[in-house]
């Protein structure tokens, strides 16, 4: 098949700003969750008719507010919640979920929880770190725990069909995101145009987003697949964004994804009739991931596994500064992909500040090096 040259096509797919599908959801009686990164069930805050809109900082903020409760050390991705917070901007919010992702997220959610005491209801969620049947009770339990609570804040009983609903809508728009991640290559778009895309995920309802990431593929779908130089991104999360037009620019392309925001949470469908049980067996079997303590080796198989699959010949570790479960991996995994005659870079990054120049001529050149 001949390989596809032609130019991107950009921004045709209408995304409404996240102010905007907020108050329109509470225009119709639902409410809104502010959730942390990263692993949740979503189904359950919907059956609730409680959207959650995830928090990923935001990034670009000046943080100084944060600084008076946490240390300097601690990651941008904190820093920004906790500003946001303070500054005011989560009082759209009914409720704020902080699942215990890594040490850091477990010290904001004990500020919260013990120290800053918002006039939201606050709760934290502890996901396993294992994947035997014992992680599974233990997460349906604390799901569970959720569960009760929010009985409790709005007064309704989602009972199991409702739940079981939305799990199943949920897990259709994770489809739509694996399709598209699949397919990337076979979309002609930039690849800013696709993470604003497949990222709107973190704060549309579920029905919307299948919507959309079905126009975007039926929009950009191509026969052939684009002539550039695959590339793996790992880390979590594509931000500062510039890093996928710096990318671009070098003739590469992101065709496969490792990030926490998207390609971890590539959940298998689940079965069975208990939803406590079926969210926490999506959760528990989520693909290889830094946060769910999973060994080295399940980890660079799995980089390997897409490399083999995309035909990428080097991945970019995108680590957010200070965000010590990455770091422990990647002296372990980028000497595995070496060992493969995969290359790899380290680029380290502050959600808040811009890529700096160093930076950009650094994965201009790893670009460059990449056949
Ligand atoms: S970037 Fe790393 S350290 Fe920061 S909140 Fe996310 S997982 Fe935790």
């Amino acid at each position: 098949m001949a390989a596809h040259s032609m130019v991107y096509l950009k921004g045709m797919i209408n995304l409404k700003k996240r102010s905007e599908i907020i108050k329109k959801f509470k225009a119709e009686g639902g409410q809104i969750a502010a959730i942390a990164p990263y692993h949740y069930p979503k189904a359950l805050f919907r059956a609730f008719n409680i959207l959650p809109v995830e928090l990923w900082g935001p990034p670009k903020l000046n943080t100084l507010e944060s600084k008076s409760h946490i240390q300097t050390y601690i990651c941008s991705v904190v820093h920004s919640i906790l500003t946001f917070h303070l500054k005011g901007n989560l009082s759209v919010c009914d409720y704020i979920l902080i699942p215990h992702t890594c040490d850091s997220l477990q010290g904001l959610g004990s500020i919260f929880l013990d120290f800053i005491k918002p006039e939201q209801k606050a709760f934290t969620l502890y996901i396993p770190r294992g994947r035997r049947q014992v992680d599974i009770d233990f997460l349906s339990k604390e799901i569970e725990k959720i569960y009760n609570e929010l009985q409790k804040a709005t007064g309704t009983t989602p009972d199991k069909n409702e739940l079981n609903h939305h799990i199943e809508t949920e897990e259709q728009a994770v489809s739509m995101v694996k399709k598209l991640i699949k397919n990337r290559a076979y979309l002609n778009t930039d690849d800013y145009t696709f993470y604003k895309t497949i990222r709107s995920k973190e704060y549309l309802p579920a029905e919307d987003f299948i919507e959309i990431a079905e126009e975007f593929y039926k929009t950009y779908k191509i026969d052939t697949p684009l002539n550039k130089k695959p590339v793996i991104l790992s880390g979590l999360l594509p931000e500062p964004m510039e890093i996928l037009n710096v990318i671009n620019e070098k003739d590469g392309l992101v065709a496969g994804d490792d990030f926490a925001t998207t390609g971890r949470r590539l959940y298998p469908k689940s079965e069975g009739q208990n939803p406590f049980v079926r969210m926490a067996k999506s959760i528990v079997h989520s693909p290889p991931d830094s946060s769910r303590g999973d060994s080295v080796e399940a980890r660079l198989n799995h980089l390997i596994h897409i490399t083999e699959k995309t035909g990428a010949k080097g991945v970019i570790f995108f680590i957010v500064k200070f965000c010590e479960m990455e770091y422990f991996y990647l002296p372990h995994l980028r000497k595995g992909l070496s060992e493969k005659g995969i290359k790899s870079i380290v680029i380290d990054t502050d959600i808040n500040d811009e890529l700096s120049q160093q930076t950009i001529t650094r994965i201009e050149v790893f670009m460059e090096t990449l056949k």
